[in-house]
């Protein structure tokens, strides 16, 4: 066992990264990120040893925790037997892998293609979905986040959604937000049904017979966990049906227990014809994520090749973690967990911080996928200042907890494995840091 880094490592870690790490997303010059050493379960630490709860799962990724044993055990066992293969070669640790995924999901998904993370699966998802319809045009929302790879940003709706050589056949819509909604709606089923009749509109003015897929997170995640009205994903499905497009179904951030379920769309009227995974899958410990495939899709790939792959795709030291991962969340009761904490700790603890703090306009989510909106004025929504959210980011990490911060919103996503006692240290930091800036 190596000795734990300490207060020297930091400052070397810091003057490296200063010097030669050039940072993803972030302007260089006033990158300024927690230097962590190690971690536990829902806990990270500092070289100084100070101790946060991770209320960000990292990128809403460590699903099952940090360092769980089972899962570093087994990438080091499979490292012992073979750190790395083609991907076009028969390995047992693959097929293992996959069987785990597959018995998540709907009958007819029998087979996963591998991919490095999740925008590469969205990425082979679309391309799978128009060489299976012939189609071009790909539909997708607005509040949406699927990845920063060519198509994959092209489908995003965010800020991010950089054109580039793959934005030919992108098209966006809305989908629903009661909170902040564009349909004039005061009820979620009203929010719902008139969704679904916009995106009918778009369907019907794009061309249905144009249309290969609508990419659709189930739960957006990074858009501010916009928890679907009722019927809003069986509409889609039939409006799909109606016109031959698929239906993707982004499960990179929602799914393997985020939500309190295997798959988000578990708990929703709707079946897709892909789905995409990653994050959760194996809590990020190795890069991997993938698209489970139902067989009348596969099949059309029997006789013509599917122009797909990376060189470490379905690598076996992802796999190996795969394995452990979803074993130890089954054998564990993990999911199971998620949905519970969810509905009997963090449901009630957010209530009553909403019913303490005028600056919380509106709470949402399930399991351990909730977001806290922060609005200056209940009345107006008016959604407070990126300076106040500045100040509730750096208050928290005073307090030892790390927070998911996006626009006006602090996302509650912990681990699945967050404890009560957890929930509660992390729900008193947010109340004072309320306070403070109120
Ligand atoms: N899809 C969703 C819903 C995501 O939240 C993300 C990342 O946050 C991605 C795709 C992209 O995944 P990756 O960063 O692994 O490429």
């Amino acid at each position: 066992m190596n000795a734990p880094l300490d207060a020297a490592d930091g400052d070397l870690a810091q003057q490296l990264d200063r010097s030669h790490v050039f940072h993803s997303w972030s302007a260089q010059g006033t990158f300024a990120g927690l230097a962590i050493a190690g971690g536990s379960g829902t806990t990270v630490w500092d070289f100084d040893g100070r101790r946060y709860l991770d209320f960000a799962s990292q990128l809403v990724n460590v699903n099952i925790g940090h360092q769980h044993p089972a899962v570093v055990a087994a990438i080091r066992e499979q490292a012992e037997i073979l750190t790395t293969i083609a991907p076009a070669t028969v390995n047992l640790t693959r097929g293992e892998a996959a069987k785990r995924i597959v018995s998540r999901a709907p009958d007819g998904f029998n087979k996963v293609f591998f991919t490095n993370g999740g925008a590469d699966a969205n990425e082979n998802a679309i391309r799978m979905a128009r060489l299976h319809t012939g189609r071009d045009k790909v539909l997708s929302t607005y509040r949406s986040y699927h990845g920063n790879t060519g198509a994959a940003i092209v489908a995003t709706g965010d800020w991010r959604r950089v054109p580039n050589e793959f934005a030919r056949g992108h098209v966006h819509f809305f989908g629903p937000y009661l909170y902040r909604s564009e349909f004039w709606a005061e009820t979620p089923e009203q929010e719902s049904e008139r969704a679904l009749t916009h995106l009918r509109r778009v369907i019907e003015s794009e061309g249905p017979a144009s249309i290969a897929a609508i990419v659709l997170e189930t739960v957006p995640g990074t858009a501010g966990i916009l928890v679907p009205p009722p019927g809003y994903l069986a509409g889609v499905r039939a409006l799909a049906d109606q016109h031959g497009i698929l239906v993707i179904l982004d499960e990179v951030m929602a799914g393997f227990g985020r939500t309190g379920r295997w798959f988000a769309f578990d708990g929703y009227d709707i079946v897709p014809d892909l789905i995409t995974f990653a994050k959760g899958v194996n809590s990020g410990y190795i890069p991997v994520g993938g698209v489970v495939i139902p067989d009348a899709i596969a099949n059309d790939f029997d006789e013509r090749v599917f122009p797909g792959g990376l060189t470490y795709s379905g690598h076996p030291l992802a796999m190996a973690s795969i394995v452990a991962a979803l074993d130890a969340m089954e054998s564990e009761g993990i999911v199971t967990h998620a949905a519970e904490i969810g509905a009997d700790v963090i449901e009630p603890a957010l209530a009553s911080l909403a019913s303490a703090h005028p600056l919380v306009g509106d709470v949402r989510g399930e399991g351990v996928f909730w977001a806290i909106e922060l609005v200056a004025d209940r009345g107006t929504r008016e959604p407070v200042s990126a300076a106040t959210m500045g100040r509730i980011k750096a208050g928290l990490l005073e307090r030892g907890v790390i927070p998911f911060i996006q626009d006006n919103r602090i996302h509650v996503v912990p681990p699945c494995v967050v404890t009560a006692d957890e929930v509660g240290q992390a729900m008193a930091a947010y109340d004072e840091v309320l306070t403070t800036v109120e």
